[in-house]
């Protein structure tokens, strides 16, 4: 049995692997020649301009063809567009909308921005939602899902959709940690009515902040479209929508210069997604081999996982915990999502705390109250902080992905090793 690093072994790496990052680990020339067009070209706004480099429309026309889908919005991220999304289908004060347990906390906190209330259904091992819990959360004030596709891996869409259509609710996929991924060979975010991207420095592609919200129905997009941009809608050429939504609106119009960034991203996708993958494959399979009851998180569609990380499900959390520091020692950085606290239970959410003095928009008087409990979400307190992850990003190198196995297999076996010896004492 080898030593681990964290008993005073020799660590599986002698430094820790590099930085996590995706999409900004292959920020390159290509990236500083596209802002510096659009700088040189003195036009850094969208709309208008000296000499007009159209860098957004470029990106927005590159991202539906990429989805095969009509109708792409730029936005100023994920958060944003979120609330764009929730306006364009009219959903607001006096609304309750379905967020999953376990997510980060812009998916809450853009319902409340939309002033419409979170209720949360509970999670599984695969880290997403759990369909088979949407029916206790239901009730006639719910307008809409907010599926989250968390950390690579698509939601049980099938269920999810049949539910919703059943409820009659609308669904917002929230793709901001999954760019790329798919559910029987659908791209997630075009499976519901809305999909909305992040282009935030921790997700799979990035120009530090930005987002996007697709949709194949014009009139959402139309009504997104507003939203976004004061009320207005000055692209009706491109679109030809006779335009009959007038309502007033924010701000999250995209620079020209994240649009610019993010047309050189959006080209890498296919070779971060496909190199994170082959490490996942294989990573997985190194683990398997050397210990065949490993349980890796559950994925509702393993082919369409992005890879973005290895996930784990230990029998207890004690187990967990262990695991991670000794991954730690191993300089192989591990850890449970959002140290294994479901979005409900923190303060702001859990105390229903606003910006607003009368506590808007939580003191609608809803028939049915929305009351948060620590234990509404059962499955999600048990399992978050149970199961734990590893980053993998395409950079790693075939090398440090196998290092990411040996060092899973060393720790599993050692601590194994541990409670069987502490089973017998
Ligand atoms: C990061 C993230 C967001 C917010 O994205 P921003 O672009 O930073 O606003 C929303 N939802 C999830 C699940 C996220 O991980």
């Amino acid at each position: 049995m080898e030593k681990l690093a964290i008993d005073g072994g020799t660590p599986v790496r002698s430094k820790p692997l590099p930085p996590p990052f995706r999409g900004s680990m292959l920020i390159g020339e290509e990236e500083t020649n596209a802002v510096s067009n659009v700088l040189a070209a003195q036009s850094p706004f969208r709309y208008y301009g000296p000499n007009m480099q159209y860098a957004v429309q470029t990106l927005e026309d590159l991202i539906a063809k990429d989805l095969n889908i009509p109708y792409v919005l730029g936005v100023t991220s994920c958060t944003a567009g979120l609330v764009v999304a929730m306006k364009a289908l009219g959903i607001g004060y006096g609304d309750k909308v379905i967020v999953p347990a376990n997510t980060f906390v812009a998916t809450a906190g853009a319902v409340v921005s939309s002033n419409a209330v979170p209720v949360y259904v509970d999670m599984d091992e695969s880290l997403n939602m759990d369909p088979d819990d949407l029916e206790r959360v239901y009730d006639e004030e719910v307008k809409a899902i907010i599926v989250v596709h968390i950390n690579g891996s698509a939601c049980d869409m099938d269920k999810i959709m049949a539910f919703a259509k059943k409820r009659d609710l609308y669904v917002i996929e929230d793709v901001a940690q999954s760019q790329g991924c798919t559910y029987k060979g659908r791209i997630c975010g075009t499976i519901g009515d809305i999909g909305v991207f992040s282009f935030q420095m921790n997700k799979m592609l990035t120009a530090g902040e930005g987002g996007a919200v697709v949709t194949s129905n014009p009139e959402l997009f139309e009504r997104a479209v507003r939203y976004h941009d004061q009320g207005s809608f000055r692209d009706k050429d491109r679109y030809q929508i006779d335009p009959k939504f007038v309502m007033s609106g924010q701000n999250y119009r995209m620079s020209e210069l994240t649009g610019a960034v993010m047309i050189e991203q959006w080209k890498k996708l296919g070779t971060i997604i496909g190199t994170m993958r082959k490490h996942h494959r294989n990573i997985r399979a190194a683990i398997a081999a050397e210990l065949p009851d490993v349980k890796f998180r559950a994925a509702a569609d393993d082919d369409g996982d992005i890879g973005c990380v290895l996930g784990i499900v230990h029998p207890t959390l004690e187990r967990a915990r262990a695991y991670a520091s000794a991954m730690k020692a191993e300089n192989v950085s591990t850890h449970s999502m959002y140290d294994g606290v479901p979005v409900y239970k923190i303060p702001c959410f859990f105390e229903q705390r606003t910006a607003e003095k009368d506590n808007f928009p939580y003191n609608y008087p809803f028939k049915k109250p929305v009351i948060y409990t620590e234990d509404m979400c059962p499955k999600c307190v048990d399992l978050l902080g149970r199961i734990t992850i590893t980053l993998i990003s395409p950079i790693l190198t075939d090398e440090e992905a196998d290092e990411i196995a040996r060092a899973a297999v060393k720790v599993l076996k050692a601590l194994d090793a541990k409670a069987g010896a502490g089973a017998h004492s």
